[in-house]
């Protein structure tokens, strides 16, 4: 068994609705079970097309498939609600990212963990540091201390 955490985002169709059926969907992937749930967070988007707020959030998982083989997984269940990506970073229904698994690191042509982009982004970090206050990040460090420099992020957490 490894504990992965994945990241969920989405701004296009019913965000809230989406991340809720999505995370039912990973518990029910075969050989896995979310183990933990952080809140919803409303975030502002970070690039620079104007595009609604996102709804993220970040889940802990406990499996036994292989990391190529969860990253098919998640982006079947993007597909089933309709992702698409007509540029890079264009608005999505739904956006699952693969941000850690155990404290593997690895890179292969379709995957990259721990996730490149994670230690930088505040709605990443500050859902994750809800399941584990004091969790490190393989090479970066703490959680805690790489959010601090992501303080210009707009983010709230939805009660
Ligand atoms: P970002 O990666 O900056 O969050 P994005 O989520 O919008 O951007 P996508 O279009 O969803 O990017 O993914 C582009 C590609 O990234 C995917 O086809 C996938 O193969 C690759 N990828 C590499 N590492 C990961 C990872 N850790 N989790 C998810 N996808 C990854
Ligand atoms: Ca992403
Ligand atoms: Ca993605």
């Amino acid at each position: 068994m490894t504990l992965a955490y994945v990241g969920l985002g989405a701004n296009l169709g019913d965000p809230r609705r989406t991340l809720a059926e999505a995370i039912l969907e990973l518990g029910h992937l075969v050989g896995c079970a979310v183990t933990r749930q952080s809140s919803l967070y409303r975030c502002a988007p970070l690039g620079t097309t104007a595009q609604a707020d996102f709804i993220n959030a970040v889940v802990g998982l406990e499996t036994t498939l292989e990391a190529e083989l969860l990253l098919d997984q998640l982006q079947a269940i993007e597909n089933r609600h309709g992702r698409q990506r007509p540029f890079s970073g264009a608005p999505r229904t739904l956006d699952l990212d693969l941000l850690l698994y155990g404290d593997v690191q690895l890179s292969t042509p379709r995957l990259t963990v721990p996730h490149p982009r994670m230690h930088e982004r505040a709605f990443v970090l500050q859902p994750l540091l809800e399941l584990d206050p004091v969790i490190s990040l393989p090479v970066k460090g703490l959680a805690s201390v790489l959010l601090r420099a992501c303080s210009g992020q707009k983010i709230a957490r939805i009660e």
